[in-house]
């Protein structure tokens, strides 16, 4: 059994538990700017065109749910018009086609997901029109991975079997917490028998593989409806699961203020909701950990591709088979296109503008540089992996390794010190007990992470 994240010795906890990114990008997306826009944007999807060979991946963003969750910090807009769901797609038609044709040569596709927002916000017609949009431009693969999230409450046997029909072999569901009192505290009304009879149906039509989202730090959790949570949770067995630490930011997210904060867990509380996931997941439950905050059970591609190092990641979470650009549509979608990074304007009103004035709707971005991929690559290997050959990165840089990250090197003797990492002569491995600390060793390698603005800005460490 590998040990899991959370258990770490004190000591080193305390030396290392500092504020940094998760690294979901590098560069992070505090260091992208507005000074990417139209022209660069254009010129990233026809610098990518040139890989006419090799497939794209798509993201499409559907914000719209029914209610607004407390404790949600996605970009939702609440509606139940269905004009305001019209109006949306038609624009999204257009900005996918102004993409494709901006990439004539890239036909092929090896992943498509839908998050939300509540994709199944959609009714089936809706659904399939936009899936039918997507194909008009791109050709499927055969093992390509087309996931969605849906929201149990809100999606029927109908849409499941569309999305099935359709091809989807991959659906995440939120579930949070099944405790009742919890789902009231943060305004949700996802009962255990919605959750299991969703999962049911995705079972019988053959979804392959059922991921969970789970959170603690939520008002009302205690030691014992945790483990209600986590019973059921080892009883329905889902392939995946996603345990997310509640952050609490009401001045991004004002409904966050109606949480009620005197029922909320202590910060040691907290932790041991974490603790007790970890354990009893890789323990009793059998699953393993994979990279970071997330669990498979161990006959899951993820899990093997953990051992085969050949795991990983992008906006849209772990994945085996990476495509060399992801583009994103919809509102605050995020592109990985030609070695740049975009994102689109996370409000409504701004994006449907930028649409309808015939643009794209990007908002920032960055285009990286040598420096940047190479250093992008390192904490890649090393967040999925955990384990990062030299060859890899001399070949991209075109110089040697230690030369290169001299002053890292030394760095990462203390933490061989500690039992975090392992140097070798031609690769850094990362230990059993260094896995807590991925993000530490990734943060040596950053280059944009002005000590001073690291606090306040970043989430723990540890
Ligand atoms: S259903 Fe999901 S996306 Fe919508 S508000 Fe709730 S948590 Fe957020």
């Amino acid at each position: 059994m590998t040990l899991p994240q959370s258990e770490a010795p004190a000591e080193l906890v305390a030396k290392y538990d500092r504020s940094g990114p998760r690294y979901t990008s590098y560069p992070t997306a505090p260091v992208w700017t507005d000074a990417f826009g139209q022209a660069e944007w254009v010129a990233a999807l026809r610098q990518a065109d040139e890989r006419a060979d090799q497939p794209i991946a798509v993201y499409v963003h559907l914000p719209f749910c029914q209610r607004r969750c407390l404790f949600c910090a996605c970009n939702v807009v609440i509606t139940k018009r269905e004009d305001v769901v019209e109006e949306y797609l038609a624009r999204l038609f257009l900005e996918i086609d102004r993409t494709a044709a901006e990439m004539p040569k890239r036909r092929r596709l090896s992943g498509l997901h839908w998050g939300g927002g509540t994709p199944t916000h959609l009714t089936s017609d809706q659904i399939t029109r936009l899936f039918r949009k997507i194909e008009q431009h791109w050709t499927i693969l055969p093992d390509a991975e087309l996931s969605i999230e849906v929201h149990p409450p809100v999606t029927s046997r109908e849409q499941l079997e569309t999305l099935r029909g359709l091809g989807f072999n991959r659906i995440s569901f939120g579930v949070q917490d099944m405790d009742g009192e919890v789902q009231e505290l943060i305004g949700r009304d996802q009962t255990v028998d919605q959750t299991e009879g969703t999962l049911a149906v995705c079972r019988e039509l053959g979804f392959s593989s059922v991921n969970f989202d789970l959170v603690y730090g939520l008002p009302g959790q205690t030691a014992a409806t945790w483990d209600f949570t986590l019973d059921n949770v080892l009883r329905l067995r889902p392939d995946r699961l996603a345990i997310y630490s509640y952050a609490h930011v009401p001045w991004l997210h004002s409904h966050q203020k109606r949480m009620p904060m005197e029922r909320m867990p202590e910060p040691e509380l907290k932790l041991e909701l974490l603790r007790t996931a970890a354990r009893r997941l890789c323990g009793e439950g059998g699953y393993a950990e994979i990279g970071f905050d997330h669990f498979a059970v161990k006959e899951d591609e993820l899990a093997r591709a953990v051992d085969e190092k050949r795991l990983y990641r992008n906006f849209m979470g772990y994945t085996v088979r990476p495509a060399s650009d992801y583009v994103g549509f919809g509102v605050t979608a995020i592109s990985e296109v030609g070695s740049a990074f975009a994102q689109t304007h996370g409000k409504l009103n701004r994006w449907n503008e930028a649409v309808d004035d015939g643009e794209f709707a990007v908002a920032r971005g960055h285009q990286l540089s040598l420096d940047d991929r190479v250093r992008k690559l390192i904490i890649e290997r090393v967040m999925c992996n955990q384990w990062l050959g030299f060859d890899e990165v001399e070949a991209l840089a075109g110089r040697p390794f230690q030369e290169l990250f001299a002053g890292q090197w030394q760095a990462l003797a203390e933490m061989e010190a500690d039992g975090l990492v392992e140097r070798g002569p031609r690769h850094l491995g990362i230990t059993e007990m260094g896995r807590l600390f991925l993000r530490n060793v990734c943060m040596l390698f950053d280059a944009y992470l002005p000590e001073e603005e690291v606090e306040g800005r970043f989430s723990r460490t540890v």
